[in-house]
């Protein structure tokens, strides 16, 4: 490995990162890592830290899952790569979508198209849900609903439905016909309600009132998180997507589920979807389909939205897209492996008992800290804390604090991702009651600093 100077000199004058601005890594140096292990990160000064990112929100088995090393080993001497365009398949592929059809049965998903990340799985999704219209005959359905503070990714279209203006503003104008509704945001919404039940019903009535505006049959699709993510770990009340999903049938309007972070056991359990009991026409999937070792992802449709594709006779259905990456058999050989372990180790139960005692220990600091406008969790092991700087006005922290916050809380063992004026906790789903408590310890010290 160069020197540490080296990387750091370079990484400033050489690197342009994602999510940041170019001359970001000359102000604020990143941390650079050389390695991994277990739980934790290792920087190239040599410094050791508990994962509380989990990579980003995708390490769910950690550094050391040795299957899936030994599976991406094994595929690159078997067949390191080919295509599987019309004409050829590969033996991963092909039992990857068998073992995915076994997993979200549940889900009702029961056909896999390959990807090679989230951002690839949405905008197949999303071209998909006009596709399956048109197939039916009802090609006026081409608009796309989502929720504020939704974030599906980066393409255009991706990028089109998230709900964030600081992922769009400098892209616009993005694709015609998306449109947003408030997301069941206890802590901040335009209704200004603070009953978790009572916002959910607001905001269905808020999307039901954009369908009848936009007229139910000009719309393809709702695309949502179960829990929103990146926008700040938003789960909504537990009645939220089973009414979604009711309106979404009531007008043929396909219901995708962004499952991105969410699949493969973060929420305690194996799907968002199932977490809230739902049936989506469209699952997006990707991150942890592979523990993070290889870019992969699979967008999962329901047996309903297959079978219009399948018996389709007026030859709208052929799927005229697909990634070369698409079915790559190191991916496929890696994401088996990590399906493997998900089901052998049942890491959504420990997500969920984790989950809650690092929700329990988070409320605990609320009680210590005025900084803490809001905890956020309590569905498996995705957690933030919300920094303000006046509880009443709930108005931001200064931006530098929460870095503040991370940076001493790496030091003292721990690394925590800063999103915005959140803290967020996304760690490993195999982490232990130990690592919560040191997890706990370190952000205490982090908030002690300010
Ligand atoms: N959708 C959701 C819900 C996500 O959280 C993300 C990434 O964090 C994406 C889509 C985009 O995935 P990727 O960054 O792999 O392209």
């Amino acid at each position: 490995m160069k020197d540490s100077n080296f990387l750091k000199e370079n990484n400033a004058r050489y690197f342009w990162h994602p999510m940041a601005h170019p001359a970001d890594s000359q102000k604020n140096p990143p941390t650079i890592l050389s390695g991994g292990e277990g739980v934790s990160i290792v920087d190239v000064d040599g410094h050791r830290a508990l994962d509380a990112v989990g990579g980003l929100w995708n390490v769910n088995l950690g550094y050391s899952c040795e299957p899936v090393k030994q599976a991406i080993a094994d595929q690159l001497n078997a067949l390191p790569y080919y295509s599987t365009f019309r004409g050829t398949s590969n033996d991963k592929a092909i039992e990857l979508s068998y073992e995915l059809a076994q997993f979200f049965e549940p889900d009702g998903l029961t056909r896999a198209f390959f990807t090679s990340g989230g951002s690839d799985s949405v905008e197949i999704a999303l071209k998909m849900a006009r596709q399956y219209h048109k197939i039916r005959g009802e090609a006026g359905r081409s608009k796309f609903i989502s929720l504020k503070q939704g974030y599906h990714g980066t393409h255009f279209a991706a990028a089109s439905v998230n709900g964030n203006q600081k992922f769009r503003a400098a892209y616009e104008p993005m694709l015609p016909g998306c449109f947003h509704v408030p997301a069941p945001w206890t802590y901040r919404n335009p209704f200004d309600e603070t009953d978790p039940e009572r916002l959910a019903q607001l905001c269905v009535k808020a999307l039901e009132a954009e369908i009848a505006f936009q007229g139910a049959n000009t719309v393809a699709a709702f695309i949502m998180e179960p829990v929103l993510g990146a926008g700040g770990v938003i789960p909504p009340h537990h009645s939220f997507m089973p009414m979604v999903r009711e309106v979404c049938s009531k007008h043929g309007i396909l219901l995708i589920s962004d499952e991105i972070i969410t699949a493969f056991g973060r929420t305690g359990s194996e799907s968002g979807a199932r977490h809230w009991g739902v049936k989506p026409d469209i699952m997006t999937t990707a991150k942890a389909i592979t523990n993070g070792y290889f870019p992969f992802g699979a967008t999962l449709i329901s047996g309903a939205v297959a079978e219009v594709f399948e018996t389709d006779t007026t030859g709208l259905a052929s799927v005229d897209q697909g990634y070369t990456y698409s079915g790559h058999p190191v991916g496929a050989a890696a994401a088996l492996a990590a399906l493997s372990e998900i089901n052998r180790l049942r890491v959504w139960e420990n997500a969920a008992a984790c989950g809650d005692e690092l929700f329990s220990g988070l409320q605990k600091l609320t009680e210590k800290y005025d900084v803490i406008g809001d905890v956020r969790g309590g569905e498996g092991l995705m957690c933030a804390l919300e920094l303000v700087s006046d509880r009443k006005t709930k108005a931001p922290i200064a931006k530098h604090l929460p870095l503040q916050v991370q940076k001493t809380a790496y030091e003292d063992g721990v690394m925590v991702r800063v999103s915005g004026n959140n803290i967020i906790l996304s760690p490993p789903l195999v982490i232990t009651s130990e690592d919560v408590a040191k997890i706990l310890s370190a952000l205490d010290t982090g908030l002690a600093s300010l």
